[in-house]
């Protein structure tokens, strides 16, 4: 519970017209991309670093939760007040406050939708490619706290790879800054790294200084069937072999495939249990001899059919459909838990014959689609979450993936963190010893635990 005189001073704070108490306002502030519900006790907006600061200083003089929020599409349950308190929402802060062409480098607001960013660096030649499914809603700053990868990963790396420097409100109220706005920069400890992917549990990010590099001339997008999933898995791995490092290199089973049937808009052979979504990028010449490279590895393995995509309509509706995959697994049952594990490439094969394995054995469908190119795999366990039985079900199916994933010298979380969801498996992949660091780590951070509690990791306080 937040105390009332807190409540009148954070209104005081932000203004009473960006301060809200009402159940409306609170449920729109409830959920995020798992579509778990908690309610927070207030909402506020603020307008800028200034603002914040007094805000986590009251929270921290008070002690009550106080958790920041972009876009609300976060995976793990990251934003969500899971013991009420305050919600900070960023998306005042949504400016972009400089592209700048000479040194290669953006500087932004933490509420800047990732698309948004993307076509302004772009209309001036540059490119920024961390590109989550979700770059039409996200913001950078859930990017960051997330360190979100996305479709072009496999070539281009995450969020953390394009991270210069940061500003960044301390759970006591204290401004930081850290990084660079310069190519290199090794002063001190590299706090960037640290606050980059850490779930808002160790400051709010308000302002980001972004590398941006140029864009790359063409593109080609390619479309290949097979009847096999694992030919499309060994495919993968002939592609690489080839040296053609692809921009993106997706891949979806028969089930992920027969939900985006129509969306795909072309006709998908009946026989097809896979299909792989590769693009290329680079100089013109480049491309096409990249493209050649990549369609004999595809009829090499046995591919059924192969197309390039003939004009831009074409390529947007395929990488749409690519997107649409996640909330239409919905067709086949009403629930899903959504894991997001990695595993060496070498281990892709391993991992989807692991998948057919576990499917069957817990008697629940698991789809599984995603970013094959660099490993990391999504993985649906579908379920009827009234349905006891089946839960308990999905929940050893979900512990014995990542036993497996872990034996691969795989991780548990790529991309969508660890939030709530996957905070009681963390001591699965780490020791003690490192779990402990990070809990002093975060004590360090925020000695009163206030700034998103329950995530990550258990603090007790001692
Ligand atoms: C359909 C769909 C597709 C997706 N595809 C991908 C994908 O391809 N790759 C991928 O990586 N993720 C993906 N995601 C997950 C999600 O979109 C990303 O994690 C994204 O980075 C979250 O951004 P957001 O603005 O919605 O953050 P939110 O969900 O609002 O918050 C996420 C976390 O960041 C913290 N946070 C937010 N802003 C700040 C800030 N300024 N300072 C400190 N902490 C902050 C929150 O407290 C929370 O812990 C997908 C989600 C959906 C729904």
């Amino acid at each position: 519970m937040i105390p009332s005189g807190a409540l009148k001073e954070l209104s005081r704070i932000v203004g009473p017209d960006h301060f809200f108490l009402n159940y409306e306002d609170l449920l729109a502030c409830a959920s995020d991309g798992t579509k778990m519900k908690f309610m927070p006790d207030a909402v506020v907006y603020p307008a800028d670093t200034e603002e914040i600061s007094q805000i986590l200083a009251l929270a921290n003089m008070e002690k009550f939760p106080a958790i920041p929020r972009g876009a609300g599409t976060g995976m793990s349950g990251g934003a969500l007040p899971v013991n009420g308190g305050l919600v900070i929402s960023m998306t005042r802060l949504d400016r972009i406050l400089s592209i700048d062409q000479d040194n290669l480098i953006a500087r932004v607001e933490p509420g800047v939708i990732t698309a948004r960013l993307q076509e302004e660096v772009e209309r001036v030649g540059l490119f920024y490619p961390p590109d989550p499914a979700s770059f039409e809603t996200s913001t950078i700053g859930g990017n960051v706290a997330e360190c979100a990868g996305g479709l072009r990963a496999v070539k281009y790396g995450v969020t953390r790879d394009y991270v210069l420097g940061l500003t960044a409100v301390l759970p006591t109220g204290e401004i930081i800054n850290t990084g660079v706005e310069t190519a290199k920069g090794v002063a001190g400890y590299d706090l960037t790294r640290l606050l980059v992917g850490s779930e808002g549990t160790l400051a709010i990010i308000t302002g980001i200084i972004l590398r941006l590099i140029t864009k790359p001339a063409a593109k080609k997008s390619m479309v290949a069937f097979f009847p096999e999933l694992s030919l499309a898995v060994q495919t993968v791995s002939s592609i690489i072999k080839q040296k053609v490092v692809p921009t993106t290199l997706e891949f979806l089973d028969r089930l992920s495939i027969d939900c985006v049937r129509e969306e795909m808009g072309i006709e998908i052979p009946v026989d097809a249990n896979a299909m792989l979504l590769i693009e290329v990028d680079g100089d013109e010449v480049l491309v096409d001899g990249d493209a050649e490279k990549v369609k004999d590895a595809c009829l090499g393995t046995g591919a059924i059919r192969f197309d390039v995509a003939s004009d831009k309509e074409e390529v947007e509706q395929l990488w749409a459909a690519r997107r649409e995959v996640s909330p239409s697994l919905l067709k086949l049952r009403p629930g899903k838990i959504n894991e997001d594990v990695v595993v060496p490439r070498s281990r892709l094969a391993d991992l989807v014959s692991f998948l057919g394995d576990l499917s069957m054995r817990h008697d629940l469908p698991i789809p599984a689609f995603g970013h094959a190119g660099d490993g990391n795999i999504h993985v649906n366990i579908m379920l009827d979450k009234e349905n006891r039985d089946e839960v308990e079900r999905a929940e050893l199916a979900v512990r014995e993936l990542f036993e497996r994933v872990l034996e691969m010298g795989g991780t548990i979380t790529g991309e969508h963190g660890v939030g709530i969801t996957k905070a009681p498996y963390m001591d699965m992949e780490f020791t003690r010893a490192t779990l402990d660091l990070m809990c002093r780590l975060k004590r360090a951070f925020d000695p009163n635990n206030i700034l998103n509690p329950g995530k990550i990791l258990t603090i007790t306080d001692d």
